[in-house]
């Protein structure tokens, strides 16, 4: 075969030219001269292919990916290796080299390629949002017909740290910009709808309590007439506490226990423990508090009764005998709680 361009007879061919001709203006890679990184300056975010993605990478690091990412390899190439290097890097340009050696039509060349990648800091979406203070939720930390204490605020706001802490490795909107005090209670402003969301739930497993959610519209997108909602979480803490005395379906219960799923109580009448669900939260009515607790003693015993003083009238009262008060000696100091003119006796496991 001719080649038409330098004349040769005897070369292996590439078409209508010879390996040689063919390799001469051949170039194994396209790289572009010029790169550009967008790495935001908070939080090292960088944006590829028009998506910012989270990542803590070292700067040379986010170099080599651009370059990486940059580089098309021609499709006669074999066995390529391709290495990367950055000479220097001069305030926020990496001079950088690319060495390439492979094989095309079974010859091996090499070739080198000077590219500069220029790093740009920016700002992300997500610390821009940050930055202006943007939130999504609002945890409101209200209690049911009473005040809520100081001791309670403290427990809280201990609570919101805490989960934004833990929530920050997975959503970077889990802060607080701010904490409004209001008389009626807290509201924690919460970057983002999820973790405002985990922010009331690890307030509900302390205090107990129920959780509404309202949305309100702040604003609409023109371009796609979505709208922006923003949340509003309350969680209303309970009225009662721990030892204090409820009525609930004519049951009259000493709460022993609160979670985030139910309330626990001994009812008094029977002793016996009973359960009730937030979902039944409006049915229950607290009727007295812990301090309403009388302290008395037990004047006498017997199989069926134990009779107790009362400290109003300072007369004898007659107990049926229950379990849990054959332990009660004579003389001994007992707590009592008078509910509409009733009294109980306390057993000593209620404390
Ligand atoms: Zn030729
Ligand atoms: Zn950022």
């Amino acid at each position: 075969m001719f080649c038409p361009e330098c004349g040769a007879t005897d070369k292996q061919m590439v078409g209508d030219i010879c390996i040689d001709c063919f390799l001469k203006n051949y170039q194994m890679i396209n790289i572009p001269e010029k790169i550009e990184v967008h790495i935001c300056s908070h939080c090292n975010s960088k944006l590829e292919e028009g998506k910012w993605s989270e990542s803590n990478i070292p700067e040379e690091e986010i170099i080599y990916r651009a370059l990486e990412r940059n580089i098309t390899i021609n499709d006669e190439v074999e066995n390529e290796i391709i290495n990367l290097e950055i000479d220097q890097i001069k305030g926020t340009i990496a001079e950088c080299f690319v060495e390439v050696v492979g094989e095309v039509y079974g010859t091996q060349i090499e070739e080198t390629h000077d590219v500069s990648v220029r790093i740009l800091k920016t700002v992300c979406p997500t610390c821009s949002k940050i930055q202006s203070g943007y939130y999504e939720s609002v945890v409101q930390f209200r209690a049911a017909n009473r005040t809520i204490s100081q001791e309670e605020y403290e427990t809280a706001n201990n609570i919101v740290e805490r989960t934004l802490n833990k929530q920050y490795k997975s959503d970077k909107l889990a802060y607080c910009p701010q904490i409004a005090t209001l008389k009626e209670g807290y509201d924690y402003y919460i970057g983002s709808l999820k973790s405002g969301r985990k922010v009331a739930n690890a307030l509900k497993e302390e205090f107990g309590g129920v959780i509404q959610e309202s949305s309100r519209l702040i604003s609409e997108d023109k371009s796609t007439g979505k709208g922006l909602y923003r949340i509003w979480i309350s969680i209303r803490i309970p009225e009662f506490s721990v030892h204090d005395f409820i009525k609930y379906q004519e049951k009259i219960l000493q709460v022993i226990d609160i979670d985030k799923n139910r309330v626990q109580g001994t009812d008094l009448n029977t002793n016996k423990s009973s359960t009730i669900l937030w979902k039944d939260y409006e049915a229950i009515e607290l009727i007295k508090k812990e301090e309403d607790i009388e302290i008395t003693s037990i004047i006498s015993k017997s199989p069926n009764i134990i009779q107790i003083l009362d400290l109003t009238d300072y007369s004898a009262v007659d107990l049926d005998m229950k379990e849990g008060f054959e332990n009660f000696q004579i003389g001994e100091e007992v707590k009592v709680i008078k509910i509409d003119n009733i009294l109980y006796l306390l057993n000593k496991v209620i404390k």
